[in-house]
């Protein structure tokens, strides 16, 4: 029987899982997103019947992340830095290491700073970060209308106080011609695509499904990192500080970014897997 035929006969939510062909967890919650119920009753209730809406929802899900869509798309939602962000095709999924992004950002700045975000895509960083420091005065930008719609539906969601006292706003423009001459900051951070147009990757699991504008960039991956590092200083104020997340074989390059745009204390660090993942340097005082 093919798999989905054997899904749709699945006796109970137990035999929709093992029968999934999928990794349980994986089964398990596009399981929990096709029939509403939680991961605690799905484990307690494994021997009662699945309605047949809920059985033909999982066997289309399962057969979608078995052709190889990413869960987090299927299911809509990504967990990152302890919070639950929306997310579809139109912004990329947030990862874990862009984490160390935000814990750099929260140490550096000081009270009350004004911080720009460049490429939000899902919010994730730009909402994090307004989470946890009610302080910060946070403009996040993204040349695509449809993210920006994304970050805003997941900042309503989870920072609401922060959007209605406008300490957390959003403007649509491709890197800096979102951001109006006169404009200056204390911080700007970025995860910006930063993969080789035509690296192999791209073309790999979860990767072919995300946006390409939000992955690729140029012929060696730094089309926009070079934008971003050189228009940096006339954005900033004096001894403001540049935050960048970049592929880990591009740490000596994005160091040499950030010296041939005047910046100063320039440092990369590694993220949980040891490896360079965000580059940071600061303006002259
Ligand atoms: N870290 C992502 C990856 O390699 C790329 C994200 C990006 O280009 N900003 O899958």
């Amino acid at each position: 029987m093919r798999t989905s035929d054997r899904l749709l006969a699945a006796a109970n939510f137990d035999a929709l899982i093992s029968g999934s062909d999928l990794p349980r967890l994986e089964a398990r919650a596009l399981l929990e997103h096709a029939s509403g119920r939680s991961r605690e009753w799905l484990i307690a209730h494994g021997d009662e019947a699945p309605g047949a809406d809920s059985a033909a929802r999982f066997a289309e899900l399962a057969q979608r992340r078995r052709a190889g869509e990413p869960l987090a798309y299927l299911v809509g939602e990504r967990e990152f830095h302890g919070r639950c962000f929306k997310v579809d095709p139109a912004v990329l999924i947030p990862r874990p290491e862009t984490e160390l992004l935000v814990d750099l950002v929260v140490q550096a700045a000081r009270a009350d700073a004004t911080l720009l975000e460049l490429g939000t895509g899902s919010g994730c960083i730009a909402v994090t970060l307004a989470c946890l420091r009610s302080d910060l005065h946070i403009l996040a930008t993204d040349t695509s209308e449809q993210a920006l719609a994304t970050a805003s539906s997941n900042a309503a969601r989870l920072c609401p106080k922060a959007l209605a006292a406008a300490r957390l706003q959003f403007r649509a423009g491709d890197w800096w011609s979102a951001v109006n001459s006169g404009e200056r900051f204390d911080l700007i951070v970025s995860n910006p695509p930063y993969i080789a147009a035509a690296d192999p990757h791209l073309a790999q699991g979860d990767l072919r499904f995300e946006p390409a504008n939000a992955l690729a960039s140029g012929d060696d991956g730094l089309d926009a990192l070079r934008v971003i590092c050189a228009g940096a200083p006339l954005r900033l104020r004096a001894a403001g500080m540049l935050f960048l997340e970049h592929g880990f074989e591009q740490g000596a390059v994005v160091r040499a970014l950030l010296g041939a745009a005047c910046f100063e204390q320039i440092s990369t660090l590694q993220d949980a897997a040891g490896l360079d993942r965000v580059t940071t340097g600061r303006l002259p005082a």
